[in-house]
C-alpha cells in the first residue's frame, strides 16, 4: 500500500469504479486453495507454496478445510478409489468454486493412460475443471501461471453473469497463440 498511501494519504480523493470490480479484486486476491496433493505433481505444488515463489504476495495460501476453500487444485493421480474422496471435497466447498488440474495425470491419466484400470482418465470427468496446466510434473512457474488464468477467471465474473459468460467473456479477451506466434516469426526472419 504505500504507493497508494502517498497518494491518497490527508486528500479528500473520491474512487470511482464498480461493485463487480471491487468484488471480483477481493476475491482473485484472497484465493484459498485446499491443502491436499496426490501424487507427484503435489511436491511440485509443495514447492509453490513455499518461499522460493512466494504465492502469499497473490494472496493465496492453503487451507486446511474444504469449507474455507474456494479453489481445487487436483495435484495428482486420480485413482478409481481417489475419485470418489475428490468428488466428496468438491461438493464441501462453498460457490463461487473453482478446480485446477495440475499435470498430465489430473487431465487426461497420465502415463496411466492405456495400462492403468485403476485410473480416471481426466478429473474431469467427476467434476468440472477450470483450468488445465500440463506437464508431467508441470513446474512451479506453470502452477503459477494457471493461478493467473484462475484469476483472470473471476475478474471477468459479475453479479448476474454465470461462470460460462465468464468462460465467453475471457476467451473473447484471450490472445490469439498463432497469430503471436507468426508475429514473432516475422520478426525473426525480418
Ligand atoms: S503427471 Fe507425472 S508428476 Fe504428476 S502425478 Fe502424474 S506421473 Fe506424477
Amino acid at each position: 500500500m504505500g504507493l497508494l498511501d502517498a497518494r491518497i494519504t490527508n486528500r479528500n480523493n473520491v474512487l470511482v469504479t464498480s461493485v463487480d470490480n471491487v468484488m471480483n479484486w477481493a476475491r482473485l486476491s484472497s484465493l484459498w486453495p485446499m491443502g491436499f496433493g496426490l501424487a507427484c505433481c503435489a511436491i511440485e505444488m509443495m514447492a509453490t507454496n513455499a518461499s522460493n515463489y512466494d504465492l502469499e504476495r497473490f494472496g493465496i495460501f492453503p487451507r486446511s478445510s474444504p469449507r474455507q476453500s474456494d479453489l481445487m487444485i487436483v495435484a495428482g493421480t486420480v485413482t478409481m478409489k481417489m475419485a470418489e474422496r475428490v468428488v466428496t471435497l468438491y461438493e464441501q466447498m462453498p460457490e463461487p468454486r473453482y478446480v485446477l488440474s495440475m499435470g498430465s495425470c489430473s487431465n487426461c491419466g497420465g502415463p496411466y493412460w492405456n495400462h492403468g484400470y485403476h485410473v480416471l482418465k481426466g478429473v474431469d470427468r467427476v467434476i468440472p475443471v477450470d483450468v488445465y496446466v500440463p506437464g508431467c510434473p508441470p513446474r512451479p512457474e506453470a502452477l503459477i501461471g494457471g493461478l493467473m488464468k484462475i484469476q483472470e477467471l473471476v475478474r471477468m465474473e459479475g453479479l448476474g453473469l454465470t461462470r460460462q459468460d465468464a468462460l465467453k467473456r475471457l476467451a473473447e479477451k484471450s490472445v490469439d497463440t498463432q497469430q503471436v506466434l507468426d508475429q514473432a516469426r516475422r520478426a525473426a526472419t525480418a
